[in-house]
């Protein structure tokens, strides 16, 4: 990573702790590593974009349904998918720094002992490389045994292909169609690092696209697009997504044809989803393990056959610092007073932003500014999520807004009180924060205007 690029992540991160998006897990403690938790702004945005997700992906859509599978599940279901003898990635240790490293890695991760060699060509003496299974164990039940023995889930996944015939019953879907879900999946990763990219504990919003063997190609392409568009309407430009069409010999050995989404963040291009033909693979397994019927069949056509799936899978948490990424820039501007000075401001997406609408009253001394001003608050805080500030001079107001990413500002000043007449009583100023453009707009106005732009 450039100096440029690191001091840029840095900035990001620090952003984010000292203002409440995300700190490390059990800080006050030394923390743990690989492991993270969201603040109050932190899990706003992170509800947004999950609910967008959703909104997309399910609500709007009559071929999708949603379900919430237990992160805890059988132990039979790791071994039918393969996790428990192959989900693993090489890693070597050192033994002279006692390190373990991802092998595929090593010539980017620095060195503990000499931070300016990369551990590939530093003097440590390392092993050869060896597969590490990434699942938790963990056991349930009193006894910790082997006969006890389970992991917590990998990926969201397998939860689906289990359920798939008790959905395919209750929802009466026919095919194509799809199973929608959110959750927390669990990595043992090597290496966690890049802050929030690589995590022991994370979120994947995934699809598993149900259809006829014949439509598997097709459908891919038709996923492909969706889910860009999908970026675009959270702020993540097409120009700034990178399709990387994965070659025979680097897929997994099911899947005709992946397409990873990557996105350049500060420390490199890096995968952000995986939209994968997975075949019939995931049901055969379980099917041939479970000895239950998980195969479909087709009362037009007669024809019985197990369905193939189109697996559409991103990480909320990847998703959330593309977000910060993309959104985060030092401006230089000249202030109110004619002053050069650097604007911190997070360009969030209006439907992603943690904060829709700060209110503030001009001056906190004013009884009436600050009573309609609350009243303002009230008026919206049902409908989207506000902040009322009345601290400080209204530029640092503003400032503190745009650090965070809201954008929209509303002031209550002296002309809604109709000091300045009538054709401004009850009209406000609203501000915008990426132009810092003002206007004033009736009160009564507020509440379709707002919506409209953060739906
Ligand atoms: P990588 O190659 O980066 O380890 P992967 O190809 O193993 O990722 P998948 O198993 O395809 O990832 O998981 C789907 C999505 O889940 C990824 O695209 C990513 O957004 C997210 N994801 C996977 N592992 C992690 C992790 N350790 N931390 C955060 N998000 C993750």
């Amino acid at each position: 990573m450039s100096t440029e690029h690191e001091t840029r992540m840095e900035k990001i991160v620090s952003l984010c702790k000292r203002r409440g998006f995300i700190f490390p897990s059990s800080e006050i403690y030394g923390g743990l590593n690989g492991v993270w938790d969201y603040g109050p702004l932190g899990v706003e945005l992170k509800r947004h974009l999950k609910e967008f997700w959703w909104r997309r992906m399910v609500r709007e859509r009559d071929d999708m349904v949603g379900m919430d599978g237990a992160i805890l599940m059988n132990r039979a279901v790791w071994k039918a998918s393969g996790h428990e003898n192959t989900f693993s990635d090489p890693m070597v240790d050192c033994k002279t720094c006692k390190g373990r490293f991802r092998a595929d890695q090593i010539e980017s991760i620095p060195c503990p002992q000499k931070p300016s060699k990369m551990v590939a060509s530093c003097e440590g003496e390392k092993t050869e490389p060896r597969d590490f299974n990434l699942m938790f164990t963990t056991h349930v039940g009193p006894m910790a045994d082997d006969s006890n023995k389970t992991y917590l889930r990998p990926e969201t996944a397998q939860a689906i292909f289990v359920q798939f015939r008790n959905v395919l019953e209750t929802s009466r879907k026919k095919l194509p169609f799809g199973i929608a879900q959110i959750g927390k999946a669990f990595r043992n990763e090597i290496n966690p690092r890049n802050f929030i990219f690589r995590s022991r504990e994370f979120e994947q919003m995934e699809v598993e696209y149900f259809c006829h063997p014949h439509q598997g190609m097709k459908l891919l392409e038709i996923w492909l697009e969706e889910r860009l568009r999908f970026y675009e309407d959270i702020g993540i430009p097409r120009s700034k997504i990178r399709v990387n069409d994965i070659p025979d010999g680097e897929r997994a050995f099911y899947s005709l044809k992946t397409y990873d989404l990557e996105y350049e963040f500060p420390f490199g291009i890096q995968e952000l989803e995986g939209i994968a033909y997975r075949t019939d693979y995931d049901l055969k397994q379980h099917m041939t393990h479970s000895g239950k019927p998980l195969d479909y069949f087709d009362e037009e056509t007669k024809e019985k056959f197990i369905p193939h799936v189109i697996e559409p899978s991103a990480g909320a948490d990847r998703t959330l610092l593309a977000l910060l990424c993309e959104a985060f820039e030092e401006e230089e501007i000249v202030n109110e007073k004619g002053d050069k000075e650097t604007r911190t401001v997070l360009h969030f997406h209006p439907r992603m932003a943690p904060v829709k609408v700060g209110i503030f009253p001009l001056l906190k001394n004013k009884p009436a500014l600050v009573e309609k001003a609350h009243e303002i608050e009230r008026m919206l805080r049902t409908h989207m999520s506000v902040f009322y500030d009345e601290a400080g001079a209204i530029g640092r107001r503003y400032r503190r807004q745009d650090e965070i990413g809201t954008p929209f500002c509303v002031t209550v000043d002296f002309e809604t009180l109709g000091e300045a007449g009538p054709e401004l009583a009850n009209t406000v100023t609203l501000r915008e924060r990426d132009s810092m453009k003002q206007q004033r707009i009736p009160i009564d106005a507020l509440h379709g205007y707002l919506t409209a732009q953060i739906l």
